[in-house]
């Protein structure tokens, strides 16, 4: 949308306006995002960003205004976007970027267009790991276990350390499932106590326990190559045992619940508490 030469192939990566676009730097590309230590993006950042929207591009043809979570979003900043939303300027094209689109007030969701981004094949993703110079196994590893999110898996690339963490991450979820109820409260008042952990954090630790829980229902029905966490296979398997097909699937019920509740201002700690002692 901001290229020159744009053609039925897409942006032509040459021109002024793409090679900003490239640097992070284009001045008619806008983003709204949660700042660093931030919980939620209030009505002033969001009056803000629609004066920016307004302004005549510099440019391209169109501003493009970027909302990255719409989930974080006082009530207040949401009421102030609607009349953009209503009557957007000319020059300007508005993404919202939400990961469930059912958390979205209908007043807004009546306002859009509705896109949705589905996973993108892991053999695409392994692809573009192999061709950043990864080799055959570890692609196929990292594109498993990314689930369909390539921004996830090129940077596990470019940064160990993040994938190091995950990896710890998923020791972890084990490590609680199998200790006491003592070990798993001690969690919560750990977790809990973190102020530094967005909904998105959480939300994050949430889905890496659902693919964990997933892999242990596939493997509790013989599905081993589908599972995601190749690289915790030995463990996978000795704990997939403990348990029946269809007491793995009322775990992932209640951790969904679990994330349906965070959504809903329900307390952290308690919510937390609850799913562990059924897990
Ligand atoms: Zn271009």
């Amino acid at each position: 949308m901001l290229c020159h030469n744009i053609t039925v192939k897409g942006a032509c990566g040459q021109c002024v306006s793409c090679r900003s676009w490239q640097g992070n730097e284009h001045p008619d590309l806008l983003r709204l995002r949660l700042v660093a230590g931030a919980s939620s993006i209030g009505v002033q950042e969001v009056r803000d960003f629609i004066a920016a929207i307004a302004q005549t591009p510099f440019t391209a043809r169109e501003r493009i205004a970027v909302i990255e979570d719409l989930s974080y979003l006082t009530k207040a900043g949401f009421n102030a976007l609607l009349k953009t939303l209503e009557e957007p300027s000319s020059a300007s094209v508005i993404f919202l970027v939400a990961e469930v689109v059912e958390t979205l007030l209908p007043t807004v969701r009546s306002r859009l267009q509705h896109c949705a981004f589905t996973p993108v094949s892991s053999s695409l993703i392994m692809k573009a790991l192999q061709e950043s110079g990864l080799d055959r196994s570890r692609s196929t590893e990292l594109a498993s276990l990314s689930n369909g999110l390539p921004g996830l898996a090129l940077r596990w690339r470019s940064q160990p350390a993040d994938l190091k963490a995950y990896e710890a991450a998923g020791q972890q979820f084990f490590d609680l499932f199998e200790g006491s109820l003592k070990t798993r409260f001690s969690f919560t008042e750990d977790i809990a106590k973190n102020d530094d952990l967005s909904l998105a954090d959480w939300h994050g630790i949430l889905s890496h326990w659902q693919l964990l829980l997933r892999d242990l229902l596939l493997l509790s029905i013989g599905e081993p190559g589908l599972i995601s966490h190749t690289f915790l296979r030995s463990r996978l398997d000795e704990v997939a045992k403990t348990l029946q097909a269809r007491d793995w699937l009322a775990r992932y019920q209640m951790l969904e619940w679990l994330g349906w509740a965070l959504d809903r201002n329900a307390n952290r700690r308690l919510a937390l508490n609850n799913f562990f002692i059924t897990l």
